[in-house]
């Protein structure tokens, strides 16, 4: 059955009626990304956020030179006075611990709204069921702090997903260091090279579960009582410890949609993904490649998985091929979104609507 949404042109402040099948989702697009037309997208959501709001934002890694410029986003800030979210990292980087995480997100820009990185306290584990992979997602205790989300994400390449978008903002964005680990590979940490081993013994200080002796030979971990948190990954500036044995792609995306899913379900969230910068590696990458395709525009919507399926089309005819992501990284991220459908966090069908025209619009004209 069709449905019929009254869309504003922002131009001439009339109406559209556009017309939306049950399986599809209305996502806005601007081809000029500018701080007025992010501000643009989020209002033509018509999505009343009250409360607390969480910006989930990406502050980029240090030597990072393709992450957004947060300038992008100071109207919307001004409108809406989020806060901006994050959490911290599993691997060796200043993104690891709170302190020099928000020393590096203001040295990148993002002064003028408060930072909070939502495990600095603590992780927490929210239930999931009906789930192949998980029983329980582990996120930052600071995720509760909130009443709604504005999941603002870089559309780009990441080495193990294809892409990273909204989908995967949410799911690694919003995950602990612990919840990073389970995602990406075995659920508890393995040891590598341990001859480096000064023996500070700080990873067994920090260690909550008291599962890791340290021995003539280096640490060792008692699996019967490691709870799988990956403090000690963070704690040990040598590298020693590790995610163990990394999951295969098709298990790794499932994973990924998973948490999302688990965090969509907790909290109201939109979307908003800017295709600007375009490498074919993640904000994390300290020297990312240079941007391997123009950029697009951005795009809003309220479908987490809507979003994504219209940047991976966009980006596939941008670079006139069936998948960019799947020539430049050997995966194709299409995988995050046919187990999110699956999962029904949303349509993989849309309805691409020009924010400033109010109008229906093919992927081919926003290209144009
Ligand atoms: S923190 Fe690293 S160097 Fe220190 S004892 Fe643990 S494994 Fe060894
Ligand atoms: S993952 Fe956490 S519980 Fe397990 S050994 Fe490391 S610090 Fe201890």
């Amino acid at each position: 059955m069709a449905i019929f949404a009254l869309i504003l042109c922002v131009s001439c402040n009339q109406k559209n009626k556009i017309e939306v099948a049950e399986d599809e989702s209305i996502v806005y697009f601007c081809k000029e990304i500018t701080p007025e037309n992010i501000l643009k997208l989020y209002e033509a959501l018509g999505v009343k956020q009250e409360g607390k709001i969480g910006l989930k934002v990406h502050f980029g890694e240090e030597g990072n030179q393709n992450y957004l410029n947060p300038e992008l986003l100071r109207p919307l800030v001004e409108k809406v006075h989020p806060t901006f979210v994050e959490t911290n990292v599993l691997y060796v980087s200043k993104r690891r611990f709170t302190d020099s995480h928000i020393a590096l997100a203001k040295e990148h820009g993002f002064t003028f709204a408060p930072i909070d990185i939502l495990d600095a306290d603590a992780e927490v584990e929210f239930p999931a069921e009906g789930l192949k992979h998980f029983s329980k997602v582990k996120g930052g205790s600071h995720f509760n702090d909130y009443d709604a989300y504005i999941v603002y994400s870089h559309f780009k390449g990441h080495v193990s997903s294809g892409f990273g978008g909204a989908i995967k903002n949410v799911s690694m964005g919003f995950a602990s260091p612990g919840g990073k680990m389970a995602m990406h590979a075995s659920a508890y940490p393995a040891c590598g090279d341990v001859s480096a081993c000064t023996k500070c013994n700080r990873c067994a200080q920090q260690c909550p579960a008291g599962a890791i002796t340290i021995t003539e030979n280096g640490p060792v971990i008692d699996s019967s009582k490691c709870i799988g948190c990956a403090k000690c990954i963070a704690e040990c500036s040598l590298g020693i410890f590790n995610s163990g044995e990394k999951a295969n792609t098709d298990v790794f995306l499932e994973r990924l949609v998973e948490y999302a899913k688990v965090f969509c379900e907790k909290k109201p969230m939109v979307f908003i993904n800017v295709m600007d910068n375009i490498s074919k590696l993640c904000d994390c990458s300290s020297k990312a490649p240079a941007p391997f395709m123009e950029k697009i525009g951005a795009v809003a919507s309220t479908d987490i998985v809507a979003i994504d399926m219209v940047c991976h089309q966009l980006t596939a005819l941008k670079q006139k091929t069936e998948d960019a992501f799947l020539d430049v990284n050997g995966i194709s991220g299409m995988g995050q979104i046919e187990y999110a459908c699956k999962l029904g966090l949303g349509h993989k069908k849309y309805v691409l609507v020009d924010v400033t025209t109010g109008k229906r619009i093919t992927l081919e004209e926003a290209l144009r």
